[in-house]
């Protein structure tokens, strides 16, 4: 009978199953056969088990020749893991290809597939694309997580009086509305947010987008994709043949663009929707300026911007009350009495016990988020509408900070209120609005 030597102790793996791909069922059954018996498996386990315990929609590999950086993406922010040296990351790839069924000894070719996992009774898919870059191989796992997200603007943080006025804007004809938020930053939440608010009043609406600008995102169900600025006014010409109620433009970075959707929309007589990068609906309007649009046609046609940055949402299985400093609050504008209970996340230093030789043993992790103290996501929003401040803005040419001075003077909410908000309600951390504030 064999021993097990006292240098190799038994790692217990989590019950973390797989299907893998394959294009015949003998092929599916044959690759998950090999990757039961390969030496990267238990390292695949550990690694993909942490991540959907811990609620990770993307893990990024980067391979060097000396070792492998490990990144979470969790609720839209990066965390870094300890990195796995490099023969231990080769072993890993290489289960995880053949769970693909790709090719694991194609080290510089893009290639991409997908597997199945169940852990408890929760079901994952991961999506798995590796591609050799100069420095080695570069591997993102996009996980669908078996998490309902939210798909409503008001399940998403933003208030129901807002909500309001942003179904009445998405009702006028013709006109520009804009989505600004920052990339990887819940822009494609707020999109869809607005297209399901669009949704109940409109029959038909098409959302078009550059192919491959949304590199690791999903693409949006029934989008219209085109290939450049170049084909843009022809593609879009065709798609105003099916007439659409309305069109949401996915991402506008060039000016090029931006100034055929005007022309386009205006002729047309609709209401068209562009999503641009900007830190707040008032930037967006600088931002448009810069993208080429004169402060007269803003004025003309803009009828308003919807902001949206995301905040994650403290987990409220194990989020707990605190008192917090008072320079913090002073710091956040936040007045004494204003807010009556604050919340932080899990602290889990009081609970440490010790085993019988003085190591200190971990509380188990929150079985909703899995020990990281934030579940999910909330959003805050800035509406902006094209009013009397807004007029005084473009007509005074003034530069942005101090523009921005006037807007929040004007009594418009800004992230800092609007976050101090979702704080009083329990929502979200301190350090979480301070940390958003700071980007
Ligand atoms: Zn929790």
């Amino acid at each position: 009978m064999a021993t097990k030597t006292k240098s190799q102790p038994e790692v217990v793996l989590p019950a973390l199953s797989f299907k893998a791909a394959g294009n015949t069922p003998v092929q599916v059954e044959l690759n998950l056969a090999k990757v039961l018996k390969s030496p990267g498996y238990p390292i695949v386990v550990l690694l993909l088990a942490e991540a959907v315990q811990k609620w990770t929609r993307l893990v990024v590999l980067d391979f060097t020749a000396q070792q492998v950086s490990v990144k979470f993406q969790i609720d839209g922010v990066w965390s870094d893991m300890p990195p796995l040296d490099r023969p231990t990351g080769d072993l890993m790839l290489a289960t995880l290809k053949q769970l693909c069924n790709l090719d694991y000894r194609e080290r510089d070719a893009r290639q991409e597939s997908s597997f199945q996992g169940q852990l408890e009774s929760r079901k994952y898919k991961f999506h798995v694309r590796t591609q050799g870059v100069p420095t080695g191989e570069r591997v993102l796992i996009r996980i669908d997580l078996p998490r309902a997200e939210a798909t409503e603007l008001a399940a998403m943080g933003m208030r129901p009086k807002v909500v309001e006025r942003v179904k009445a804007l998405l009702q006028q004809r013709p006109g520009l509305l804009v989505s600004a938020a920052l990339p990887g930053e819940g822009a494609s939440m707020a999109w869809k947010g607005l297209r399901a608010a669009g949704d109940r009043f409109m029959s038909d609406f098409i959302t078009f987008e550059q192919r491959g600008a949304v590199e690791d995102d999903v693409i949006n169900v029934g989008s219209v994709l085109y290939d450049s600025a170049e084909t843009f006014s022809t593609d879009l010409q065709k798609l105003l043949l099916k007439e659409p109620d309305l069109i949401f433009f996915s991402q506008v970075r060039s000016p090029q663009i931006l100034r055929q959707i005007m022309d386009i929309g205006v002729a047309s007589q609709r209401l068209m929707v562009v999503q641009i990068e900007a830190r707040s609906a008032l930037e967006a309007v600088y931002r448009l300026q810069i993208l080429g649009l004169t402060a007269a046609e803003i004025q003309q046609h803009l009828i308003g911007v919807v902001a949206h940055r995301s905040l994650r949402r403290l987990c409220e299985k194990c989020r707990e009350e605190f008192e917090p400093d008072a320079n913090v609050l002073a710091k956040l504008g936040i007045r004494p009495g204003r807010v009556r209970n604050f919340y932080k996340t899990f602290d889990p230093a009081p609970y440490t016990k010790v085993d019988s030789k003085g190591n200190a043993i971990p509380p188990p992790p929150c079985p909703q988020c899995g020990g990281i103290g934030y579940f999910g996501r909330t959003g805050l929003f800035e509406l902006l509408e094209n009013d009397d401040t807004l007029k005084a803005i473009l007509q005074q040419k003034r530069k942005y900070p101090e523009a921005a001075q006037q807007w929040r003077a004007a009594g418009h909410p800004t992230f800092r209120e609007e976050g101090v908000a979702a704080i009083a309600l329990g929502l979200t951390s301190i350090e979480e609005l301070q940390r958003l504030l700071k980007t």
